[in-house]
């Protein structure tokens, strides 16, 4: 658990988050939005004292935050989740951008990271096309942050890597003229289990919170075979 400053809507403030304009008090518990005051949503707070906050409002709180550490070259994959259909979009979306850049790959569905642990930020749509808070304001903060931010490439970008591999999600032409992929360009990370170097072809993506890990199919059966009970384990 790490204690991470990130910016809400007041309907999302949760028990324990340490508002920045009233310091040194958590919030101790919260009540559901009475109908009748929709602009007035009730925090009781450590201590005993009250505090309103406007649902629809961002405030700049301190949360202790579970700890999904992200590795040094992890991407954040942003875009719309206001559906289901949307977050499963995101899902995939994020799944091919682990698997053509071979980092672990993390789709947010809520806005509890910090963006500049991640090395850069792959959005699904055009940042003007979000309609909802999670993919703005975590944009805001990598565009703030200097973080490169890539939009989708349209797909008559696709082109395959001198060594085969088709490049959907960005297409990088080196000085030579030719498409490179991550990983002929030595980008690619490890294995998400054993840390090894890991070629394409050897890879597949694990699925653990909302982080596609790319390992080895090696380590996965290994990892299979000696814990049948959970799903996979990362180092
Ligand atoms: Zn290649
Ligand atoms: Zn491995």
């Amino acid at each position: 658990m790490a204690y991470t400053t990130i910016t809400v809507p007041g309907i999302e403030i949760i028990p324990g988050d340490i508002l920045k304009r009233l310091p040194g008090v958590p919030v101790a518990s919260v009540a559901d939005v009475d109908p009748a005051f929709p602009h007035s949503r009730t925090l009781r707070m450590a201590g005993g004292g009250w505090y309103f906050c406007d649902p629809t409002q961002m405030y700049v709180v301190v949360r202790n935050v579970a700890d999904e550490t992200p590795t040094a070259n992890s991407v954040l994959v942003l875009g719309p989740t206001a559906s289901e259909g949307d977050v499963s979009d995101l899902r995939a979306y994020a799944y091919s951008v682990a698997d053509e850049l071979g980092v672990p790959a993390t789709f947010a569905t809520h806005n509890d990271y910090r963006v500049t642990d991640f090395s850069a930020v792959y959005v699904r749509c055009a940042a003007t096309e979000f309609h909802d808070t999670v993919g703005l304001v975590l944009v805001a903060e990598a565009l703030a942050a200097g973080m490169p931010v890539h939009e989708p490439q349209s797909p008559q970008n696709a082109a395959p890597c001198v060594c085969g591999q088709v490049q959907t999600i960005r297409t990088v032409v080196g000085d030579d003229g030719d498409v490179w992929c991550a990983e002929c360009r030595g980008e690619t990370g490890g294995c998400s289990h054993c840390g090894e170097s890991m070629e394409y072809d050897d890879a597949e993506n694990v699925e653990e919170g909302h982080t596609w890990w790319p390992v080895h199919a090696s380590c996965l059966a290994e990892a299979q075979r000696m814990r049948p009970d959970v799903e996979f384990v990362t180092a």
